[in-house]
């Protein structure tokens, strides 16, 4: 099946009980025993599974192409629970542009809890390849990056994690499942911020780990998934499955939104760079073609001037709103480096875009206005 019927179908049926064709929110706990002990339809209590829960893992699992998957609060709790199933003393390859939250959770959590971490420019093959240890488990890819929007080379570093015995994670929220295949790249296991592209509607907070074969490192991931219980409820599951069934035509109509601001914007005489996956001008657009089949919704723009700049141009624009995240039907526009910590190191003229479903002739009209100062 091709992935608008996946987004559609996969995971879900006519609901046997009433011929609902949208499956109805599942909110009970708990869940009938039969008097032989046994629970027919296989649900006890919705911590370890949920009908709707279910539909989610499955439908999202079926469009990356994977076995199984694992659906959590946030996509922050789906990375750390990936890494609480690692051991203390394990080390972890990440990229010195990892998303910035999950470098927290790095750094604040998990080094303190045992895990050694070295943060790599993961652009550079052979400065990762020097980076692995004989007790590296895990390499982290996000690609493209954010807000700098770096492309890596997702099966080179496949090959590099499997021939020293590691697993590559692909942090896959900003292409989405529409816009680059990791597990057909070789990745191991894909974890998405469902709060972005796959829900789609900046309307919930969730995440979900994706495998690709259900081993032992998958089962620790749902043991933690079940014991602990971070676990997205029934109606965050339903709103994010909604979201799925158009992801496929909501990402490409985005990307070719995308595509013509980012050539709008390159062609600006006000601003200096744009950071765009699908632009010539791109460092790895070549790369980029290769591997993502769609360039995305997301881009960085270097206003020329200083950060009062940028600022102004946030300031400016009436359709653009000013707000983080991305991955919504709404364009938003954000200064990152006044939100990030203070040592970091994006260039303070540098605006995101998450460009939106809105007509593309008027949200360039809104960034011409904006840019006229
Ligand atoms: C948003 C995001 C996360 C974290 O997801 P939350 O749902 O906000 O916890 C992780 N990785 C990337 C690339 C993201 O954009």
């Amino acid at each position: 099946m091709k992935p608008e019927t996946i987004a559609i179908h996969a995971g879900h049926q006519n609901d046997p009980a009433t011929g609902a064709v949208i499956a109805p929110i599942h909110l009970s706990t708990t869940f009938e025993r039969q008097p032989d002990g046994e629970y027919p339809h296989g649900f006890v209590y919705s911590r370890n599974a949920n009908p709707n829960r279910m539909i989610l893992e499955e439908s999202i699992s079926a469009i990356e192409g994977g076995v199984a998957a694992a659906a959590f609060a946030s996509g922050s709790v789906a990375m750390m629970t990936v890494l609480q199933a690692l051991r203390p003393g394990n080390h972890v390859i990440a990229p010195e542009d990892l998303y910035y939250g999950s470098r927290k959770v790095l750094t604040e959590i998990f080094v303190p809890w045992g895990l050694e971490v070295s943060f790599v420019d993961l652009t550079n093959v052979t400065a990762v390849a020097n980076a692995i240890q004989p007790n590296s488990k895990l390499i982290i890819v996000e690609s493209p990056s954010n807000p700098m929007i770096k492309v890596a080379d997702i099966q080179t570093l496949a090959d590099l994690a499997h021939q020293n015995n590691a697993k590559l994670l692909c942090d896959n929220t900003i292409p989405s499942p529409i816009g680059q295949r990791p597990f057909a790249l070789g990745a191991d296991m894909i974890v998405h911020a469902t709060t972005k592209y796959l829900s789609g509607h900046s309307d919930v907070i969730g995440g979900i780990l994706v495998t690709r074969a259900e081993d032992d490192l998958f089962e620790r991931i749902r043991m933690i998934q079940t014991v602990g219980g971070a676990v997205p409820s029934p109606f965050d599951c339903w709103l994010a499955h909604r979201g799925l069934q158009t992801l496929p035509y909501r990402m490409r109509a985005q990307t070719n939104n995308a595509m013509l601001i980012a050539q709008f914007l390159d062609s600006h005489p006000a601003i200096e760079t744009v950071l765009y996956p699908g632009l010539l001008s791109h460092p790895q657009h070549e790369l980029a073609a290769r591997q993502m089949i769609l360039s995305g919704a997301l881009m960085s723009v270097l206003v020329k001037g200083d950060e009062a700049a940028a600022m102004q141009v946030a300031a400016n624009v009436n359709l653009f709103t000013r707000a983080t995240s991305f991955g919504g039907t709404h364009s938003l526009i954000e200064h990152r480096a006044s939100i990030e910590h203070p040592e970091t190191t994006t260039p303070r003229n540098l605006l995101r875009l998450s460009i939106g479903l809105e007509n593309v002739e008027d949200l360039i009209a809104d960034l011409q206005q904006a840019l006229l100062f």
